[in-house]
């Protein structure tokens, strides 16, 4: 378990990930992470959606009551209801991820351990964005992909309560009319002149997942899954389960980094 192992100071208990999901993928999306990644790290793991859902009781499940509709607003609303649940939590980091996201817990533990929650940290995979101001003034600024995942300190994440607090997110997003994660990089980058740790560490479908050395894919902190040129784009992992019965990889690289669950297959002549 997870909740025993702890690099220097930092413990698993100290870090608060927030997954984003919506009512219709609890059965097709979700069920995979709970199965899998989430089911090692219950205590420290929240959930945020959009409906009720009596199936899933052990788990910290957050009813937005947001719009289940992919619209900024909506996105947004979750994302201001995850900064604020953080912020009451106590905990020392804050990590984002969407529910097609893998967590590999050691490898994020490990890198948070090298970074002090006190200071100013905004870690995960860069892009770049250009917001006209005006016509005369634009501010370039990079942010990290929200579909990869990233992590913010509580230091930092104190900091953007002006912007992002009780619903102050929504205001600062209907502003500058941006995506839930360009927000997050305008007001840290931007507004706080904070910038972005790049990390390659977190991973998005935008990217392909099968150019990945399969001998580094459980360095990885994230993993995702799909939508990539129309292939099938996953990580190129094998192991006890086939394509059809694993389509995502994520049971593959479950069962890697902890072989005594129940249901990997066992290891022949082990
Ligand atoms: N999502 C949501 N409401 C919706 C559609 C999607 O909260 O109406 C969430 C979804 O659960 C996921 C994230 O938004 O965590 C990104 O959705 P998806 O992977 O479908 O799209 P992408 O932007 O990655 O192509
Ligand atoms: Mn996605």
């Amino acid at each position: 378990d997870l909740g025993v192992r702890s690099y220097g100071q930092l413990e698993s208990k100290d870090i608060f990930i927030a997954v984003k999901t919506t009512r219709k993928y609890h059965k097709s999306r979700l069920e995979l992470l709970i199965q899998t990644w989430v089911s090692q790290a219950k205590q420290q793991t929240y959930i945020f959606t959009d409906g009720e859902d009596k199936e899933l009781q052990l788990i910290n499940l957050i009813n937005t009551n947001c719009s289940a509709a992919h619209t900024r607003q909506a996105l947004c609303c979750k994302m201001s209801v995850e900064y604020d649940k953080f912020i009451e939590s106590q905990k020392k980091w804050f990590c984002h991820v969407d529910d097609d996201n893998y967590v590999i817990l050691p490898s994020l533990l490990k890198l948070l351990s090298s970074y002090h929650h006190s200071q100013d940290v905004y870690l995960g995979r860069p892009r770049s964005r250009v917001m006209d101001r005006s016509v005369m003034v634009s501010v370039r600024f990079w942010f990290a992909t929200g579909g990869a995942g990233f992590c913010i300190s509580r230091g930092l994440a104190l900091k953007m309560s002006p912007w992002a607090s009780l619903g102050n997110f929504i205001s600062t997003a209907e502003k500058i009319r941006l995506p839930d994660d360009c927000t997050i990089g305008y007001i840290i980058e931007a507004l706080l002149e904070v910038t972005l740790t790049h990390t390659h560490l977190f991973h998005s479908h935008l990217e392909n997942l099968q150019k990945l050395p399969t001998d580094t894919v459980l360095d990885q902190v994230t993993l995702s899954y799909g939508g990539f040129e129309n292939t099938r784009n996953v990580v190129g992992l094998v192991g006890g389960f086939s394509l059809t019965e694993d389509p995502t990889r994520f049971k593959t690289v479950h069962c890697l980094l902890y072989p005594d669950t129940y249901w990997c297959p066992k290891l022949k002549g082990g």
